[in-house]
């Protein structure tokens, strides 16, 4: 069994591509098949080295692990110019001298116009009448092939057994059968995946949707692989059991062309949010902290000076006076204490004397924030220097507005 994703390098990796390498690779590795990549290049202009390395690149990141060797389209002109001269010869193509703006000699296909059907693994029974395709082009001369006769040929030279891809590729089966006829080909096994959808039930299409639809995206913003991968199955597919979540080993367990659903499937951020969380749950403390200190990585308080309002820094109903007292013990606890203990003295003590009474203010004179992570983190990150500058300046100000009062 061998499965395999193609994609054409000429954007960022769009999320439903990731999907269907994802399904492409879960349905090889549960069936001890192989899963094989290729680069659909013959767009010359379109297509970038850079969008085909970090689709590369992303595939690792995500853990789907590619089989075989790399094939390149635009490195296989002269194979594919052979089985245009065998269809040639054979009489199941023409060259056609035609002028649309500039003199051309494409190749067109004889189309034996008859009806084709195929059983798809997801959409059932499917019959096109092939009439209306005309005799359609399959290379613009013989030195430049399109889509439709290089994956073809590249699909039976690599014996690939299955093809998994998006819906939107169903209309370009019926070609590919017939090609495949006229050259003698065994027909892979056809699965066409529901689309992803937007919350408002439109195509995710980057024209809508911008970077969104970019696996880059949410990589930036910090989610993990394995959630990602998690997220993504669940688009489409689900195993028929309470199950949400996922390793990928669990995934190849588990997954089922039989249990993918024909409509749509809807893409929601809070949903992946969660499935995210419940992954980093899964992950060693330590592992948790550093993703933590990273999510934080830019907020206005640890790149300048936190701007306090007084009437916010004292816990609820707590007075400026207490509050001062607080803040003296824990600026007290770090300039004195060890850093490594420093956080489970000031526990001790905000907890005899009330945690919020204690955490709240140190917080915000941390953070200037009202909403931010713990103190703890934010103490270790801005280090006992800052840190103690920063209480210091918030002792000075409530002292300085008791005065005031007074
Ligand atoms: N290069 C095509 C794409 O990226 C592949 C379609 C196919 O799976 O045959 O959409």
């Amino acid at each position: 069994m061998i499965t395999r994703f193609p994609p054409s390098p000429t954007g960022p990796l769009h999320i439903g591509n990731v999907r269907t390498a994802l399904f492409n690779y879960l349905f090889a590795k549960k069936h001890g098949g192989q899963f094989i990549v290729r680069i659909e290049d013959t767009d010359k202009t379109r297509s970038k080295k850079e969008y085909e390395d970090d689709m590369l690149e992303s595939l690792v990141w995500l853990g789907i692990k590619r089989e075989g060797e790399l094939w390149h389209q635009s490195e296989r002109t002269e194979i594919y110019k052979k089985y245009l001269h065998k269809l040639i010869d054979d009489g199941k193509a023409y060259i056609s001298h035609e002028t649309e703006g500039e003199n051309r000699e494409v190749v067109r296909f004889k189309n034996p116009n008859k009806k084709v059907a195929f059983d798809d693994l997801i959409r059932g029974a499917v019959e096109f009448d092939t009439t209306e395709l005309e005799d359609f082009i399959i290379a613009r001369n013989i030195d430049d092939p399109v889509y439709h006769l290089a994956v073809v040929v590249d699909d039976a030279e690599a014996g690939v057994t299955h093809i998994i891809r998006g819906e939107d590729h169903i209309s370009n089966t019926p070609r590919h059968i017939l090609i495949q006829e006229a050259l003698g080909f065994p027909r892979p096994i056809y699965a066409h995946l529901p689309l992803i959808l937007a919350s408002d039930k439109s195509k995710l299409s980057k024209r809508k949707h911008g970077e969104a639809v970019s696996l880059n995206y949410y990589r930036a913003k910090g989610y993990l692989p394995e959630a990602m991968v998690n997220y993504l199955a669940l688009l489409g597919w689900n195993p028929g059991t309470e199950q949400e979540i996922f390793t990928m080993e669990e995934l190849i367990g588990q997954f089922d062309l039989a249990k993918i659903q024909k409509g749509g499937a809807i893409f929601d951020e809070k949903k992946l949010q969660w499935v995210n969380k419940e992954h980093i749950k899964r992950l060693p403390p330590e592992e948790q902290r550093k993703l933590l200190v990273k999510s934080l990585e830019g907020e206005p308080y640890l790149v300048g000076e936190p701007e306090l309002d007084l009437e916010k820094l004292p816990w609820k109903k707590v007075s400026k006076e207490e509050t001062v007292v607080y803040l003296e013990k824990v600026l007290e606890i770090i300039s004195s204490g060890n850093m490594s203990r420093v956080p489970l003295d000031i526990m001790r003590y905000a907890e005899r004397e009330g945690k919020g009474n204690v955490l709240w203010p140190v917080r915000y004179a941390l953070t200037g924030a009202t909403a931010s992570p713990d103190p703890f983190i934010i103490l270790e990150i801005l280090g006992k220097e800052k840190s103690l500058g920063r209480l210091e300046k918030a002792i000075m100000a409530l002292k300085n507005a008791e005065i005031k009062d007074s």
